[in-house]
C-alpha cells in the first residue's frame, strides 16, 4: 500500500525561506473577455498561501493554465490570476514576465518575507510536462523548499509536481494534505464496514479501482452505465444499454475475485430505461437483467435505491465515485439524488471522488454533508486504484 503519511507545510520551518508553491490555478476563463468564470481553485489555494506569508515565508507560486503546448500565447498568461489573487489576499501578487528566465530569477531573489509572486504559465515550456531535469533544477533554484498543493496534478510526473523534489525538500500544502488524510485514510485504515459506490459511464476506466477495492472494501455497490457490462457478463439481457464487450472477460474475472475474497458486490436489480438517450424519453422501470431489446438503462430504479440505501445506512466509511445514471437529465437523476441523500444521512465517513460524482453532490446541495469531496478527478481515481502517484511519493515521509 502506498504511503500517504507525508510531511506537510506545518512540519517544516518556513520563516525567512523562499517557497516554490505548486498551485492549481487552472481556472475556466471566458474565451472572448478573458474573465475568470469560476475562481474556486484560486480561493481554495488561499489557506496555504496565507499560512506561508503569515509565517515569514516568501512565496513563489506557480501553476499551469490550459494547454499552451510549450508556446508563449498571451491567452494562457497567468496575469489575470495574479490580479484576482491580489484582490483576495489584499496585497500585490507580483507577476513575473517568465518562468525560469531573467525576470523570474531577479524577482524571486529580491522577494522578501511575507511577499508573494507568481511565475508565468509552467506549460509555456514543453520541458514541464516532460519532467526535464534541467528545467526542474532551474525552477528549484528559485527557492529553498517545495510545497505541493495541486492535488489535480499529482498523478503526473511533471517538473513542477515531481522533478523539483530532486533538488528541494518537498512537503504538502493544506489542500493536498486534506486529500491524503481523507482518501488515503479511507483506503488504508477505514472505519468498517467500508462500502464503495461506483458508477459512471465506462467500466474500462474503473476496473483498476474495482480491483484495488476488492482488497480493501467490504461491499461494492455498482450502478451507472458501467453496471450493464457486468450484468451482460452474468448472462443478463441489457437491451441497448451501454456495454463494453471488450471488457466482458475482465469483468467476469472481477466478479470471481469478489466471490473469492468475500466482498459483497451488489448490482442493480431494476433500472429506469428508455427508448432513447434523451430527457424527453419516457422512463420505464424494468428488471436489470431483462431490459427489452429496444430500451436502454439510464438510471437505477427504486428497488435498487432501497437495496443500496440499506447497505449505505450501516457503513462506517463510504467511498463514492461515479453517478448512478445520467444525472444530467432530471428524469434520470433520481437514483443519483437518492444515493447522495443516503450517503449524506448515513453518519459514515463519506469520501466523494472528484469529477461527476462531486458535481452531482454540489448540484444537489449536499456538499456540506460529506466528509470530503475530492478536488481531483484523475488523481482521485488513481489513488483509489492503489497506484503510487509521483507527486505524492516524492514528498518527505512524515
Ligand atoms: P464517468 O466519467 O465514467 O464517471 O461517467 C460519468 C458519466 O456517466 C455521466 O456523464 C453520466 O451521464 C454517465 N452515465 C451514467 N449512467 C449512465 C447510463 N446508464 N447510460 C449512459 N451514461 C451514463
Amino acid at each position: 500500500m502506498p504511503n500517504y503519511n507525508k510531511k506537510a507545510v506545518t512540519d517544516v520551518s518556513v520563516k525567512g525561506k523562499k517557497i516554490l508553491l505548486r498551485c492549481d490555478f487552472n481556472v475556466p476563463m471566458d474565451k472572448d473577455t478573458g474573465r475568470i468564470t469560476d475562481e474556486g481553485r484560486i480561493t481554495a489555494s488561499i489557506p496555504t498561501i496565507k499560512y506561508l506569508l503569515e509565517n515569514g515565508a516568501a512565496v513563489i507560486a506557480c501553476s499551469h493554465l490550459g494547454r499552451p503546448k510549450g508556446e508563449w500565447k498571451q491567452e494562457f498568461s497567468l496575469a489575470p490570476i495574479a490580479e484576482n489573487l491580489s484582490g483576495h489576499l489584499g496585497l500585490t501578487v507580483k507577476m513575473a514576465k517568465d518562468v525560469i528566465g531573467e525576470d523570474a530569477v531577479k524577482m524571486a531573489s529580491e522577494l522578501g518575507e511575507g511577499e508573494i509572486m507568481l511565475l508565468e504559465n509552467l506549460r509555456y515550456h514543453k520541458e514541464e510536462e516532460k519532467n526535464d531535469p534541467e528545467f526542474a533544477k532551474s525552477l528549484a533554484e528559485l527557492a529553498d523548499i517545495f510545497v505541493s498543493d495541486a492535488f489535480g496534478t499529482v498523478h503526473r510526473a511533471h517538473a513542477s509536481t515531481e522533478g523539483v523534489s530532486h533538488y528541494l525538500p518537498a512537503v504538502s500544502g493544506f489542500l493536498l494534505k486534506k486529500e491524503l488524510d481523507n482518501i488515503g485514510g479511507a483506503i488504508s485504515d477505514p472505519k468498517r464496514p467500508l462500502v464503495s459506490i461506483l458508477g459512471g459511464a465506462k467500466i474500462g476506466d474503473k476496473l483498476g479501482v474495482i480491483s484495488n477495492l476488492l482488497n480493501i472494501a467490504d461491499t461494492l455497490l455498482i450502478g451507472g452505465g458501467m453496471a450493464y457490462t457486468i450484468i451482460k457478463a452474468g448472462g443478463g439481457k441489457i437491451g441497448t444499454s451501454l456495454c463494453e464487450d471488450g471488457e466482458i472477460d475482465n469483468v467476469r474475472q472481477a466478479v470471481e475475485e469478489a466471490k473469492k475474497k468475500g466482498v459483497k458486490m451488489l448490482l442493480p436489480v431494476d433500472n429506469l430505461a428508455a427508448a432513447e438517450f434523451s430527457n424527453d424519453a419516457t422512463p420505464v422501470d424494468v428488471k436489470s437483467d431483462e431490459i427489452p431489446d429496444d430500451l436502454m438503462g439510464l438510471d437505477i430504479g427504486p428497488k435498487t435505491v432501497a437495496m443500496f440505501s440499506e447497505e449505505i445506512k450501516s457503513a462506517g466509511t463510504i467511498i463514492w465515485n461515479g453517478p448512478m445514471g445520467v444525472f444530467e437529465f432530471p428524469k434520470f437523476a433520481e437514483g443519483t439524488i437518492a444515493i447522495a441523500k443516503a450517503v449524506a444521512d448515513s453518519g459514515a465517513i463519506s469520501i466523494v471522488g472528484g469529477g461527476d460524482s462531486a458535481a452531482a453532490v454540489r448540484i444537489f446541495g449536499l456538499e456540506d454533508k460529506m466528509t470530503h469531496i475530492s478536488t481531483g478527478g484523475g488523481a482521485a481515481l488513481e489513488l483509489l486504484e492503489g497506484k503510487v502517484l509521483p507527486g505524492i511519493a516524492c514528498l518527505l515521509d512524515a
